[in-house]
């Protein structure tokens, strides 16, 4: 019987097993995926200074240091513009580099890698049975956005999704040195990208959220991303597509055995797309929760440790993104973020940590949707 079997092993997962050994390294980890690694994910690549400084918490340090810092972000919507300098950089890391590095460190930490994919799942009164043969204390959800272990803990779908599509690109002047996001003007709300690695080339990509309207074909968002960033797909190659379950306001986590973590939890902030961060952070909870106390109680305890980290957060970045569609809403938000790098640097915190809407940024926007 394993003390917990983590059930994926991007981001969340790998996570999850290495906080479950630091926060007790007698237990038992076993951590599967259905790929072999290194495998792709795919993503923007972007890579928050926050996912950095949860995982130098648990002693992974220096992960992605020979990935070149990115710290200028550019943002635009039509005319309205800005281009600063971050607080903090960011990196551009490919996910199959990345999520490999994050996985080597699990298994140096003493988590067992196996190659496997959870097809069933029964819970039982003293434990978890995957597939009829693998037995657990408690489980860590980190199945990605089409979870398998979601639905088996109760949960319903993820509620909104977004739907994007990246590729990689030699890197255009344009985007040189710099993360630029293009907001969409017809389809709402949406958005393209070019983020430059720093190895010449870059990961580029258009996603927009689902709603009533029919989901976006590959030729309109192809078509988008021409018109947002002209020239950037010139010599793209990889194309490829995935969903995005974006958080809202409440978050759900069950009383039980099964601890959600990451796209698994429907943990994808719903303002920027930015989901490592929130990854790293509840694979970090709820590897510590699977194993320290009674598993029958991990559940309960995962959910009081992710609210208390996030649930504030989540609440305003669910009213920003609702409001985001709002005529002059972005274009205002952009140009208080180029007035003022108190706004610039608190709307980031929003949209790839865990921020809050300051007063000031709450003013400066306010103050140029009256302009
Ligand atoms: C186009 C796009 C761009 C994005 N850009 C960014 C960005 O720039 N920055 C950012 O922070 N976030 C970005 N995100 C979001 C980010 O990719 C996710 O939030 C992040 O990957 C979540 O990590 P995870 O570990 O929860 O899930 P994943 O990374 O999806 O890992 C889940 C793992 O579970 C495995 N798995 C799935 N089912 C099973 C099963 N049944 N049995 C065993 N294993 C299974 C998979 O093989 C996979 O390895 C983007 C997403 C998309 C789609």
């Amino acid at each position: 019987m394993w003390d917990v079997v983590v059930v994926g092993a991007g981001p969340a997962g790998a996570t999850a097993a290495i906080a479950a050994l630091r926060a007790r390294p007698d237990a038992r980890v076993l951590l599967l995926d259905r790929s072999g690694f290194p495998r792709d994910k795919v993503c923007g690549d972007g890579v928050a200074p926050h996912a950095l400084d949860v995982l130098e918490a648990l002693g992974v340090r220096g992960l992605v240091d020979d990935w070149a810092p990115v710290h200028r972000l550019q943002l635009a919507r039509g005319e309205a513009e800005v281009e600063r300098l971050m607080r903090r950089p960011a990196r551009v890391v490919p996910r199959k580099v990345f999520d490999a590095r994050l996985v080597d460190a699990a298994v140096a930490s003493g988590a067992e890698l196996r190659r496997h994919r959870v097809r069933s799942v029964a819970v039982g009164r003293g434990g978890i049975r995957l597939d009829d043969t693998i037995e657990a204390h408690a489980v860590v959800a980190a199945d990605g956005a089409y979870s398998v272990l979601r639905r088996a803990a109760g949960a319903g779908p993820s509620g909104r999704r977004a739907l994007a599509f990246r590729a990689y690109a030699p890197t255009r002047e344009l985007g040189r040195s710099r993360q630029v996001i293009r907001f969409g003007q017809q389809r709402q709300p949406s958005y393209a990208w070019a983020f430059d690695r720093g190895d010449g080339w870059s990961n580029i990509g258009y996603g927009e959220v689902l709603g009533r309207r029919a989901p976006p074909s590959r030729g309109t968002m192809t078509a988008a991303l021409d018109r947002l960033l002209p020239e950037v797909s010139d010599g793209a190659v990889e194309w490829r597509a995935h969903h995005l379950p974006l958080s809202s306001a409440r978050w759900w986590q069950p009383d039980g055995r099964i601890l959600l973590a990451g796209d698994a939890a429907s943990l994808v902030n719903p303002m920027t797309g930015e989901g490592i961060f929130y990854a790293v952070a509840t694979g970090a909870l709820a590897g510590q929760h699977a194993v320290t106390g009674p598993a029958a109680g991990a559940g309960r305890r995962h959910r009081v440790a992710v609210r208390a980290l996030l649930a504030s957060h989540l609440r305003q970045t669910a009213v920003v993104s609702r409001l985001l569609p709002v005529p002059g809403i972005v274009p205002a938000g952009l140009r208080a973020a180029a007035a003022d790098q108190r706004v610039f640097d608190d709307l980031v915190e929003l949209g790839l940590g865990r921020g809050h809407l300051t007063p000031a940024a709450v003013a400066g926007v306010v103050r140029h949707l009256r302009a």
